[in-house]
């Protein structure tokens, strides 16, 4: 079974945020207070009554036809990065999840993509990363399409 680990934006990116009110377009962040709003630092969701920043972000992975901005969520306030090993960030459980996964040239590799629940991750996500194709690894909300987590093998 590949070993993997779910990747936090830099924590320089949720700092940027916080501290410049930008985004990766330069676009103001906006302030918000959501339910349940998945912060993509920690990985984990905000609590009722904690702020969040939304902003684009600018995925570092598929470069190419695939590349992507993506709305993000990140706590308006200082929270650690998720540093966690062979465990599925807690922003996956309980919502609706696309993985995807590139080659090496960035294109799409259809046959690894899956839509499921994130309480059932595992099956698909260990798939991809067994898969010598797969390169980058990512994972989305989807509904709307946003970035959850980029996922490593280690
Ligand atoms: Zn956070």
């Amino acid at each position: 079974m590949p070993r993997f680990r779910c990747l936090p934006i830099a924590t320089a990116i949720a700092e940027r945020f916080r501290r410049t009110g930008a985004d990766d377009r330069g676009n103001a962040v906006r302030t918000m207070q959501t339910d349940k709003g998945p912060c993509r630092h920690c990985l984990h969701d905000a609590a009722p009554d904690e702020p969040l920043l939304l902003g684009f972000y600018d995925l570092p992975a598929p470069r190419g036809l695939y590349w992507a901005l993506s709305p993000i969520f990140v706590h308006a306030h200082a929270c650690p990065a998720f540093d966690l090993a062979d465990t599925v960030a807690p922003i996956i459980r309980g919502r609706l999840v696309s993985v995807r996964s590139y080659d090496a040239e960035g294109m799409c590799l259809y046959d690894l993509g899956a839509v499921c629940d994130g309480d059932d991750v595992e099956g698909p996500l260990l798939r991809a990363l067994d898969d010598d194709r797969a390169r980058t690894v990512n994972i989305h909300t989807a509904k709307p399409g946003c970035l959850l987590c980029r996922v490593e093998r280690i």
